[in-house]
């Protein structure tokens, strides 16, 4: 009988052979970088597009498993492509670098996440791109376009204040001015609403918060036709800010379960915000399934359900709010939202301390706001939770 003395070459490649699945149900989850090719002649086939090959020579360019959420992304969505990207501002720094070039104009509504707004008016305004802060109306983005106007740009709802914007006049405002228009549907989902149906380009989402949906991964997603996607799919393999596969296997199994979760966001939401409207110590709501809302009506004829964050004002102030929010039990105090677990912060304190108090309020952000992301958990505990903190202040 021989006897063989291992070595490393065995220990690297003895046994290898290219992985064949057979019909897993459940996304593999494919840990690789590089991906290689049976011959130079399927290298050259794949780099002209000759080749039923989808996979790319390099993880950073993609990667199965983060394909796999991928395809399933635009079909939620109902678009033509999705790409997935390491974090919410990943996917919107890399679609803005992609679409934009110095002399150009873009139209941004003023309620949004901070650092969207503070890539655009800072870094983009570094390159030439200039950069229209407008309040979050249809006819206020009308009245700033120009003939340079490459980009509008909106959440809906907003944050914190969830403003709702009328979706299908938007997508018309971009058709008739040839900008792009592009709707950051964190707040909404896929479930509440999908806005390329009502005609807009793109749709981005932080897929850290209701996608994901169980506070433990952090990714972000470009929605929209191929021939829009595509160039932000090759700026990604520039920038490198892909979706690792561990992340990717986690969103998939988060989107199982998005219509359950967004279904009790939602009930949990309404009944929440009717409850604080009428609290004598809360001074106003912002939720946009009360009738009160300013958007109300686009809100419903557009949506299916109003989403799982309320915001919402303490008649007091900035002291007052803060021993409100250190009696709450049941959420965690921390930024972010679109979890199972409730969450809360003090919007100014958490996402804003160190702005000035004077260009905070320029920016509408009153020193008495709270945003609620309501979790899953029964809406009797947190309406006790918040009715007992309201009690003691
Ligand atoms: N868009 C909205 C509406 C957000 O609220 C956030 C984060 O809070 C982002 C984008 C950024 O996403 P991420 O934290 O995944 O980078």
């Amino acid at each position: 009988m021989s006897r063989q003395r291992l070595g490393s070459t065995d220990c690297v490649h003895a046994g290898t052979k290219p992985v064949e699945l057979s019909g897993p149900i459940i996304a593999p989850i494919v840990h690789c970088a590089p991906f290689s090719f049976s011959s130079s002649a399927e290298v050259m086939a794949f780099q002209e597009g000759r080749s039923e090959r989808q996979q790319p020579e390099y993880g950073r360019m993609g990667n199965p498993t983060v394909a796999f959420v991928e395809n399933r992304l635009a079909a939620l969505e109902g678009s033509g492509r999705a790409v997935l990207f390491a974090s919410g501002m990943a996917a919107i720094t890399s679609f803005l670098l992609t679409s934009l070039q110095s002399g150009d104009h873009v139209v941004l509504t003023r309620d949004c996440y901070r650092r969207t707004r503070d890539f655009s008016t800072t870094f983009l305004k570094k390159f030439g791109v200039e950069v229209s802060v407008v309040e979050p109306e249809i006819c206020e983005i009308e009245k700033a376009l120009r003939g340079s106007t490459k980009m509008i740009f909106t959440e809906s709802p907003t944050n914190p204040y969830l403003n709702v914007l009328d979706i299908e006049a938007l997508g018309r405002l971009g058709k008739s001015s040839g900008a792009t228009t592009v709707v950051d549907s964190t707040f909404a989902t896929p479930i509440n609403l999908r806005a390329i149906e009502y005609g807009v380009d793109i749709v981005i989402h932080s897929a850290t918060k209701y996608l994901g949906g169980h506070n433990d991964l952090i990714a972000g997603v470009i929605a929209g036709s191929a021939e829009v996607v595509n160039p932000v799919a090759d700026m990604r393999s520039n920038l490198g800010g892909i979706c690792d596969p561990n992340t990717a296997f986690l969103l998939e199994r988060g989107l199982k379960t998005l219509a359950l979760r967004v279904e009790r966001h939602n009930s949990n939401g309404q009944a929440l915000a009717e409850y604080l409207e009428s609290h004598p110590k809360v001074e106003r709501v912002y939720y946009p399934g009360l009738a009160s809302h300013p958007h109300h009506a686009i809100a419903k004829q557009q949506m299916h359900g109003f989403g799982g964050v309320v915001s919402f004002e303490i008649r007091g102030d900035l002291e007052l709010t803060a021993r409100f929010i250190d009696r709450l039990e049941l959420p965690h105090l921390t930024p972010s939202l679109g979890g199972v677990e409730s969450l809360v912060e003090q919007v100014v304190v958490m996402s804003y301390w160190l702005v000035p108090r004077e260009e905070r309020l320029k920016l509408g952000l009153k020193d008495n706001l709270v945003r609620y992301s309501l979790g899953i958990e029964d809406i009797d505990d947190i309406i006790g939770d918040i009715a007992r903190a309201l009690d003691g202040i």
